[in-house]
């Protein structure tokens, strides 16, 4: 038998609580959902463990989670009855942070006065949720298959240390008793638990269930008050926007509304669902960092939830996408080395791009407001697809939204099929400029003549834009070409006079290739300015000005 102990939290543990307790007091009861959305997952282990060991489920097969009240003691008590935990996991779980996020999360904490609530449900920190409510927290939990004396107890009053101890647990499964700081009396009430579940948790997929309620007293006769289905097994008639919504919400990651979603379902010789949600805002770590986690993106087998499966199922540019794969027909022991190389995956992973891209195409169509939300917090995400899915490039490239020379100001709304559709006949380019800035793209001394002759140039100055078109050289059939590079368009009389005034200027030439040397590769007399004396310009295998400050700035 180990003995009681007291042990001191990992000293991030301790900054952790320290953060989240301060920080989440304005949205304190998201406490509710971060421990329901625990014992979920406790429940969605135990029915994944009990495929290869029935013997698991052991008499109680119906997997629940019960939240109660008790208003003397002045507790509230999430309970679930899924795989539990041993000694060693409890420590390795709620003692220690052990995922490498943990870090991100209090860098990215530590710079702010008031933290930011939605960053802490993607870093895997929601246990601690239930310190800014309480102020000691009790966890009483067995791990499924082990025996009545080997339970855990585990307390803490959050502040520094914990206490394990050995105790004799008649079922397996985990209770969470919260002992409620004095003002947070509201916790106690029957109606407001129960709102709570239905705001943030009615579609988790397992039955939630509370006591009935008589004289203002909880009896032992429990009901279930969720939905507790897998909202995506549903016909799409059945469903309202607002259980889509809460079903998003449930996923966890975002307190905020999705912004839109696609609900499939493919029947044939490999059949599946999906329900993939586009965020309205951009999580804390999209552009930095997020690559080596990605969650989000579930993958069930039957229903039964199998693994966080974003890497396996959606290519990188498409990181910011949500929500549930269900198939039918993959193996249930599959693992993540399998499902690296199955087959039956890529079919899926294409599908699901399909319908991501099919669901971006039809914002841009229908609902401009939502596609300028959109592309103002994942356009940059998307380009990275122009490389990385060769297969789809024309349809992203289709997508994206430039400023430009004949746009609204710096916004980025002109796409190259409004480009086109200005061309005057015989273009059969698309004039693009890229710099730091919009600033110093739309006032570049590049674009003299361009303006002179009213030819549109689309003005990039994204980070990605350069690397970007390292992968796209024409769209729709027209080449894309960089105005510091090659040739003008010139008309015949454009042409007459180039020549004459390159005539004129011919002594003028030879003294400057005398004066500037080696410095130059070459002094020519060019129809690209109006106003401007002189401009530095690239030979076609130059790297643009841009690049070459990007490189230099990496270390190149
Ligand atoms: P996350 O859920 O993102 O992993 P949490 O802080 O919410 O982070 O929980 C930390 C870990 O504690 C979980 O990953 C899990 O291993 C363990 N845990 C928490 N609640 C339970 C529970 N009810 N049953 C079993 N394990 C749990
Ligand atoms: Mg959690």
């Amino acid at each position: 038998n180990a003995p009681a102990e007291t042990r001191k939290f990992e000293a991030e543990v301790a900054q952790v609580l320290h953060l989240v307790t301060h920080s989440l007091y304005s949205h304190k009861e998201i406490f509710l959902r971060e421990l329901i959305s625990n014992a979920s997952d406790a429940c969605d282990k135990l029915r994944f463990e009990s495929i290869a060991k029935p013997e698991l489920m052991a008499g109680d097969g119906e997997l629940h989670i019960d939240v109660s009240w008790d208003p003397d003691a002045r507790t509230v008590s999430i309970r679930d009855n899924g795989v539990g935990m041993d000694r060693d996991e409890v420590v390795a779980n709620i003692g220690t942070i052990a995922s490498s996020g943990t870090k991100r999360f209090l860098e990215a904490m530590s710079g702010q006065q008031k933290a930011d609530a939605r960053l802490i449900g993607q870093f895997g920190v929601g246990f601690y949720s239930a310190f800014v409510v309480a102020d000691k927290v009790t966890v009483l939990t067995r791990r499924a298959g082990a025996p009545a004396g080997e339970g855990v107890k585990w307390e803490s009053d959050g502040k520094g240390e914990y206490s394990l101890e050995q105790v004799e647990l008649a079922e397996r499964g985990t209770t969470v008793i919260l002992h409620l700081k004095a003002d947070e009396d509201e916790f106690l009430k029957r109606w407001q638990l129960r709102s709570l579940i239905t705001k943030y948790s009615d579609h988790v997929a397992f039955p939630i269930r509370m006591p009935v309620e008589k004289d203002g007293k909880p009896t032992d006769e429990f009901e279930t008050v969720n939905a507790a289905s897998a909202l995506w097994t549903k016909p799409k008639s059945e469903i309202g926007d607002a259980d889509y919504q809460s079903f998003y919400k449930s996923l966890g990651h975002d307190f905020n509304d999705a912004l839109a979603w696609t609900h499939n379902r493919v029947e044939g010789s490999q059949s599946f669902t999906t329900l993939l949600y586009i965020p309205s805002q951009p999580p804390f770590d999209l552009m930095m960092g997020g690559r080596d986690e990605r969650k989000g993106l579930k993958l069930y087998i039957k229903r039964v939830f199998i693994m966080d499966a974003a890497e396996e199922l959606l290519p990188n540019y498409l990181r910011f996408v949500r929500g549930v794969v269900d198939a039918d027909d993959l193996p249930l022991n599959v693992s993540r080395e399998i499902l690296q190389q199955n087959r039956q995956l890529d079919r899926i992973k294409s599908a699901c791009v399909k319908r991501v891209l099919d669901l971006i195409e039809k914002l841009a169509k229908d609902e401009p407001e939502k596609f300028a939300t959109f592309y103002k917090a994942f356009g940059n995400t998307l380009k990275e697809g122009i490389s990385e899915d060769a297969n789809n490039r024309e349809r992203i490239a289709k997508l994206l939204r430039f400023a430009s020379t004949k746009g609204e100001g710096g916004a980025q709304t002109v796409s190259f099929d409004d480009y086109i559709g200005r061309m005057p006949v015989g273009q059969d380019t698309i004039w693009f400029i890229t710099a730091d800035s919009y600033a110093a793209a739309i006032g570049s001394p590049q674009l003299e003549a361009f303006k002179a002759k009213g030819t549109e140039v689309l003005l990039m100055s994204d980070r990605i834009d350069e690397w970007m078109l390292g992968s796209l050289s024409e769209y729709g059939g027209k080449k894309l070409q960089n105005v510091a590079k090659g040739e003008l368009p010139l008309d015949e009389a454009d042409k007459k006079k180039q020549e004459e005034s390159a005539k004129e200027a011919e002594p003028l030439v030879k003294k400057l290739k005398a004066l500037l040397g080696d410095r130059v590769g070459d002094v020519r007399v060019s129809a690209r300015l109006t106003d401007s004396p002189s401009c530095l310009a690239l030979s076609d295998y130059e790297m643009a000005p841009h690049l070459a400050r990007l490189l230099r700035e990496a270390g190149h």
